[in-house]
């Protein structure tokens, strides 16, 4: 249940004793029996004062307390039994066994040793009474218990425990007993000192949001009562552990929230006008804005006329038409007299950029930058002078954008394209190319991955959320096959007759075991395979370890129609946009996850005509990759894909923990909590009302001594 469990080498700063007082505040070597052997186990659980193991949670329980008639027994139950031993004999079979058979007045039991010794089998005489705790199975002679832990009991025996019993997550060379023993003495200290363990949610927000006690909570959790839900509990559901996980949403949020409130802090340099640049733009695009672009662009206007900077979210799925958006906002920011930067997170992505922006500014007598990692000596120096000076009005590039010898004349708005491959700290650092003045640039963030609303809400926390949820028209929805590799040949067959018409396509070959270098060497392999296959096309290869400008040129080419077909690996997933591209075959496709799926696949359907998907697996298939293909030949929908991916990976995977620290949670799980999590907000909104103080014990509580650095998490 809890999520410390599956982390047991944890080793976070947090401390989630860190507000206790008196003696819970003490480091654990002031517990009896803990020396610095013992405390440095303790530390790998991330345990440090005697607080923290308050806050050490079982993972499961075990019911001890009452003894079960062996009649009611099933298999899978772990049970306490007592019966008179009937019979002790050593069995041969498969593996030696001692086998010896147990009797109470409901039933008949055998308990079964694979290792045993012959002090043991003497003990198990005929007659005597045994207690014994383990979990019943089906046997060779009905219901068996494989190694059980026992105990003679004579008449009138020892009592059972007066609570479940609690198993904890543990780390190697520290047992359950041991860790039991130590979190009893916290348990004691917090029964004679309760007031040193404040609770952090304040109490007219607990009685509002029906929240128990702390104390209570962890109380329950660590001593439940015989009659307690163990079902429940084991499944983290029970009200202690939800009001836990409720505090540790929130103090996330809070955190976020924290980090929004330090940008915000500055001031922004308002922008309105654009000096009739928007219109020229509009008038020159192809084609009219779709009316979710339009709704979208509203609030962008009105973000970016405030004093303080916008953190907009942009969510749209491939090919929603967020370019034109993001390129809307930065004449607003041009027309405002300032400077706009757009980051991309990959060179083809950002050149592509750059590509667009030219031709779309260079006629409105706009400059455009370009600058990227690789780009060197004087191209780069005359690059930093024109952002510098203030000739470059709009500036693309990479993370490059940002390094410390890059400076602005006047940044009035950052772009940060295909955000879920940044991290928050990144965002935070974006205020320091804000110019001198104390003025942060507004920040436009623009993502494919579309999360659902709750979730965005807890893992953007810290970002305003606006979404495209409308393609432009004329797309036709791509038409997805998955086709067994034996039939590769008519995979071909079916680029010839694409190509014949005109069309264009790729062949994506996805990584191999993690390794780049294997990844290329098959790109290359397949490219030479389909040139000899296809000699009448003209054929192209990109891949990671080409250089940047191998790469921009062989892109290049692609887009202008000289090459017919390009193999490339999964380089190519993120923004590409080649609209007469109308058929994609993915190579091994059971390698990727269905949010990259759906990434690669938005490459192709861009254009008018019916456009092709070939899923080109390699039988046999797993459970889960089938039901990943079945997803994507079913759905063009990238929030239904989006959820199904949240079913089958979780959100950790999803949202990847760079970008949130929100997978690194110890109790809360967002799928499991995910009905928490809206309350989470309306928690947050009114804890900053009523009682801003609390949300910095919550959040350091919670993430630590360092959660300033909320990226760094
Ligand atoms: P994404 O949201 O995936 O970044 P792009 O901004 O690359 O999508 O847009 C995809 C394609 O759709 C581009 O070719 C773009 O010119 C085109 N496009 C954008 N908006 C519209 C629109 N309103 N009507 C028609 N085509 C559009
Ligand atoms: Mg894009």
């Amino acid at each position: 249940m809890s999520k410390a469990g599956t982390d047991a080498t944890h080793t976070g700063p947090a401390s989630a004793g860190v507000f206790a007082k008196g003696a819970l505040a003490q480091p654990l070597d002031s517990l009896t029996g803990v020396g610095p052997a013992l405390s440095e186990k303790l530390s790998r659980l991330a345990l440090e004062r005697v607080a923290d193991l308050l806050f050490h949670l079982p993972l499961r329980y075990q019911d001890r307390t009452r003894v079960t008639p062996i009649g009611t027994l099933k298999s899978g139950m772990e049970a306490v039994v007592e019966g008179e031993v009937t019979a002790c004999d050593v069995v041969a079979g498969r593996r030696r066994s001692l086998l010896v058979r147990l009797r109470d007045g409901s039933g008949i039991l055998s308990l079964r040793f694979f290792h045993f010794s012959p002090a043991q089998q003497q003990q198990f005489q005929r007659g005597f009474t045994l207690r014994c705790f383990g979990e019943a199975r089906a046997g060779a002679t009905g219901l068996e218990i494989y190694h059980p832990e026992y105990r003679l009991i004579g008449q009138g025996a020892a009592p059972v425990e007066d609570h479940l019993t609690p198993i904890y997550p543990t780390t190697e060379g520290l047992n359950q007993a041991r860790l039991r023993a130590l979190i009893a003495q916290a348990l004691k200290q917090l029964e004679e000192a309760p007031q040193d363990l404040p609770d952090l949610i304040p109490e007219v927000l607990r009685t509002r949001f029906r929240l128990p006690g702390v104390i209570e909570c962890l109380r329950f959790l660590h001593e439940p009562p015989p009659d307690a839900p163990i079902d429940q509990m084991s499944d983290g559901v029970h009200p202690s552990q939800r009001r836990l996980a409720q505090e540790e949403l929130l103090a996330h949020q809070l955190s976020l929230r924290q980090v929004r409130a330090r940008i915000q802090k500055d001031g922004a340099p308002p922008l309105t006008a654009t000096g009739g640049l928007s219109a020229r733009f509009l008038a020159q695009l192809p084609f009219s804005l779709t009316g979710a672009q339009r709704r979208v662009l509203d609030e962008v206007r009105r973000d970016l006329a405030r004093e303080i900077p916008m953190l907009r979210l942009v969510q749209g799925d491939v090919g929603s038409g967020k370019t034109v958006v993001a390129a809307m906002a930065a004449l607003i920011a041009i027309g405002g007299g300032c400077q706009a930067a757009l980051m991309a997170p990959t060179e083809i992505l950002a050149e592509q950029h750059y590509r667009n922006f030219r031709e779309w500014l260079e006629p409105l007598g706009i400059e455009v930058a370009w600058l990227a990692g690789k780009l060197k000596g004087k191209a780069r120096l005359d690059a930093k002078a024109a952002i510098a000076d203030g000739r470059a009005r709009m500036v693309v590039g990479t993370h490059a954008l940002f390094q410390a010898d890059v400076t602005f004349q006047r940044l009035g708005l950052a772009i940060v394209d295909e955000q879920h491959r940044f991290g928050v700290h990144q965002r935070l650092a974006l205020r320091e190319k804000g110019e001198a003045g104390g003025l942060t640039p507004h920040q436009l963030i623009m993502t494919a991955t579309p999360i659902p609303r709750t979730l965005a809400m807890s893992a953007y926390a810290d970002l305003d959320l606006s979404v495209i949820d409308e393609l432009p028209p004329g797309r036709t929805p791509v038409q997805t096959v998955a086709v067994a590799d034996p039939r590769r040949p008519q995979v071909i067959e079916r680029i010839r007759a694409a190509c014949a018409e005109g069309r264009q396509a790729y062949w994506v070959c996805t990584l191999i075991e993690e390794s780049e270098v294997m990844t290329c060497q098959a790109a290359e392999v397949t490219r030479d395979e389909l040139t000899t296959a296809l000699s009448e096309l003209s054929i192209g290869l990109i891949h990671g370890r080409m250089k940047a400008a191998e790469k921009a040129e062989v892109m290049a080419q692609f887009k202008d129609g000289v090459l017919d077909l390009l193999v490339a690996t999964t380089v190519i997933e993120v923004g590409v946009d080649v609209p007469n591209a109308s058929l994609m075959v993915i190579d091994n496709p059971e390698r990727l996850g269905l949010s990259q799926l759906h990434q690669l696949r938005g490459r192709v359907g861009r254009g008018s005509t019916e456009s092709f998907c070939v899923l080109l697996y390699h039988p046999p298939l797993s459970q889960n990759s089938k039901q990943r293909l079945a997803v994507m030949r079913e759905t063009t929908d990238g929030f239904k894909i989006a959820e199904k991916d949240l079913e089958l990976r979780g959100p950790g995977e999803v949202l990847g923990t760079r970008q949130t620290g929100l997978a690194n949670m110890k109790i809360a799980d967002l799928e499991r909590d995910s009905d928490l999590i809206a309350i989470t907000t309306t928690l947050a909104d009114a804890l900053l009302n009523e009682a801003p103080q609390a949300a910095e014990p919550l959040i350091r509580r919670w993430l630590g001594e360092a959660a300033g650095q909320y990226g760094a998490v």
